[in-house]
């Protein structure tokens, strides 16, 4: 068993779709250990996205995700990382394969719905991020 962090971003929150993504967190057979709903400040979106600080589009990424409401999920299943990475599809909505949580509901490469950890340690990291237990 593998755990990941899952991050429903403010505009799916927005968008009143927090529960069509947890059905197919359900039916994609991941089980949900924690969640919660968090309003990040913008210092706790820069630290979570630390790593993008020296990208062009880290400003408007920390000010989207501190916009509003989102839901944070701690998920485990068999292969969870890469498995909710497939579900999800590719950072670009308009480049994700058909049927992923993106292409279904993202708007931008910037607003795409939803987050997941990409590797064991930084799973590790956002789990505590967020799930200090
Ligand atoms: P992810 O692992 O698929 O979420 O992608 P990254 O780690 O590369 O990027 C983190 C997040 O930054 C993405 O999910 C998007 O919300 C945002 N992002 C990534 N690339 C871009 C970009 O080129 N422009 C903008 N505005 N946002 C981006």
């Amino acid at each position: 068993m593998e755990r990941t962090l899952a991050i429903i971003k403010p505009d799916s929150v927005k968008k009143n779709i927090i529960g069509k993504i947890i059905d197919r967190i359900e039916a994609e057979g991941f089980r949900i250990v924690e969640m919660r709903l968090v309003h990040l400040k913008a210092e706790e979106a820069m630290n979570f996205y630390a790593v993008h600080r020296e990208k062009p589009f880290y400003a408007d990424l920390v000010a989207f995700m501190s916009s509003g409401d989102s839901v944070v999920l701690l998920l485990e299943r068999e292969n969870a990382i890469v498995r909710w990475r497939e579900v999800m599809g590719a950072t670009d909505p308009a480049k994700a394969a058909p049927g992923t949580l993106r292409r279904l509901y993202g708007f931008s490469i910037e607003r795409n719905a939803v987050h997941g950890s990409d590797a064991r340690d930084t799973a590790a990291a956002e789990i505590g991020f967020f799930f200090k237990s």
